[in-house]
């Protein structure tokens, strides 16, 4: 089959490169005889891939010495759970913004450890903006104020990291990790599954501030406690270790581009284009206030819903995968992270117009 351009919002688009070189190494890992999946966690081989792998992290986000960085499971998802039973540490209340399907989520599954309180919402307008940030309700009692940085489903995000006024931040990066630049020292704590910008599915990262760890309420699974973790390289028990290589290939991969900052330039320039196609189109349109558009997740809706099939259908006869919006919400969804080329997104948009010139 020839190279098709895959849209998906994760599991998602890799560099060609990185699954030649995943290829390449499969059976011998620079000469050891040996796959990556087939080495024990704690031997001196793989010992090497997961130091380079917090290393380059590290070197990555700029994460300061008082940050902790898990390799975990469970996904992003688990960590709606588990941040609430490691971070309380004895208050009640948790602030959370909600501002889409994932804040849903977390808000959901953290009712079960504290009480949420809903600070600011963008339900009224159906996801399509986002509260500012001077009208937020802080409460001064809560543990932590957690956001969703970029909704995946919604295509919102945040464009600044927002006032927490004093209180710990914590923000759920899944779909936007490694595609902007962030001042880490803002947060407490974030959090991202690897399979939307940095990996295939299976690692979850945590980068958490030291203070906030050795406080897990007794029912944390020892596995689930960042303070055990932490003292044990994110091996308490058997890591993803494959997932951990794949991830470590696409850092190596990401320094090359230039890091964060070279790419999230390359980033802007992707979503920039493709909103002014939308925009300047009569077929298509994006509901989401200027301001909070998605660099990562573009959905886009067709005026006419009958001709949604046969959009589908030639984009993929045109190579152009995953193009197919979130069940949730309908219409389209182009997901562009870092590894989607600029060519990817070109071939997209022209292929939009010509879709509209003969419909
Ligand atoms: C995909 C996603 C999740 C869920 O990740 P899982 O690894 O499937 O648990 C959570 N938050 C956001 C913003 C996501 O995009």
């Amino acid at each position: 089959m020839s190279k098709v351009y895959n849209f998906s919002a994760g599991p998602s688009v890799f560099p060609e490169e990185v699954l030649k070189q995943a290829q390449q190494e499969l059976l011998d890992w620079q000469g050891t005889g040996m796959s990556v999946m087939e080495m024990s966690h704690r031997g001196k081989h793989f010992s090497v891939i997961a130091q380079e792998l917090e290393s380059d992290l590290r070197s990555l986000m700029n994460v300061p010495e008082n940050y902790r960085v898990l390799f975990l499971q469970g996904g992003a998802s688990a960590q709606f759970s588990f941040i609430p039973q490691n971070i309380l540490n004895g208050k009640t209340k948790a602030c959370y913004v909600n501002t889409g399907a994932w804040s849903e989520k977390a808000i959901k599954d953290a009712q079960s450890y504290c009480e949420v309180l809903v600070i600011a919402s963008s339900e009224d307008t159906k996801y399509t903006s986002i509260p500012d940030s001077s009208t937020w309700l802080i409460d001064e009692e809560a543990a932590y104020l957690h956001y969703t940085s970029n909704e995946t489903i919604h295509g919102v995000e945040f464009q600044d990291c927002p006032n927490a006024k004093g209180l710990t931040l914590v923000s759920d990066m899944s779909s936007n990790i490694l595609s902007r630049k962030i001042d880490i020292e803002q947060y407490g704590l974030i959090y991202a599954g690897t399979q939307k910008n940095m990996g295939p599915a299976g690692v979850t990262v945590v980068i958490v501030r030291d203070d906030l760890i050795g406080h897990a309420s007794k029912s944390v699974p020892s596995v689930f406690d960042y303070a055990e973790q932490a003292k044990n390289q994110s091996m308490l028990n058997t890591p993803a270790t494959y997932n951990w290589y794949l991830v470590g290939l696409i850092l190596k991969w990401l320094k090359g581009q230039g890091g964060v900052e070279a790419i999230e330039v390359r980033n802007v320039a992707k979503a920039n284009k493709l909103y002014q196609a939308i925009d300047q189109s009569a077929l298509y349109s994006n509901p989401v206030a200027i301001p909070f558009r998605s660099r990562m997740n573009v959905p886009f809706i067709l005026a006419d819903e009958s001709l949604d099939k046969s959009f589908l259908a030639s984009a993929e006869a045109n190579g152009l995968f995953e193009l197919k919006g979130h069940r949730s919400v309908g219409g389209m969804r182009a997901s562009i992270y870092n590894a989607m080329p600029e060519a990817g997104v070109l071939t997209l948009i022209d292929f939009m117009a010509e879709f509209e010139r003969t419909h």
